[in-house]
């Protein structure tokens, strides 16, 4: 895609750091800055699309290789069993601030309701 590149890029690149906690051939995970759970980790396929939609409809299986980086992920952080969300924010009514296709894991902790804000 022709957007400028987001900073997700320059973190697969190392070109800014992260705590990264686990790689694939097509994948990256790494801590969230501002961690919304006990556990906080974004998935995110190397190749960039610019959300869930686009990556669905260009290539479902690098989508399915997303979700299961996302699976190990909570089974490295201890949290497959307790329980985890896996959330993708799309748009700007669900909050999208980086337009680079990445999954929320949140777990690690009873994670409240989600939907309407209160704002
Ligand atoms: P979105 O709002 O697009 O669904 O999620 C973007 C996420 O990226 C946010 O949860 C935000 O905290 C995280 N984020 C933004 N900048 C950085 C950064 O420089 N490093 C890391 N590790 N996460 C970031």
């Amino acid at each position: 895609m022709s957007d400028a590149e987001t900073l997700f890029e320059r973190i697969i690149a190392r070109e800014i750091p992260a705590e990264i906690v686990h790689e694939t051939e097509n994948t990256v995970a790494f801590r969230d800055i501002n961690p919304q759970a006990s556990v906080h980790a974004l998935v995110v396929p190397k190749q960039r699309y610019r959300d869930v939609g686009e990556l669905a409809e260009a290539d479902p299986a690098l989508l399915a290789e997303v979700l299961t980086a996302a699976a190990a992920v909570a089974k490295l952080d201890g949290i497959a069993d307790s329980g985890y969300r896996v959330v993708f924010n799309t748009g700007a009514d669900a909050g999208q601030t980086v337009f680079h296709v990445h999954a929320h894991v949140l777990g690690g902790e009873q994670l409240g309701f989600f939907g309407r804000g209160d704002g």
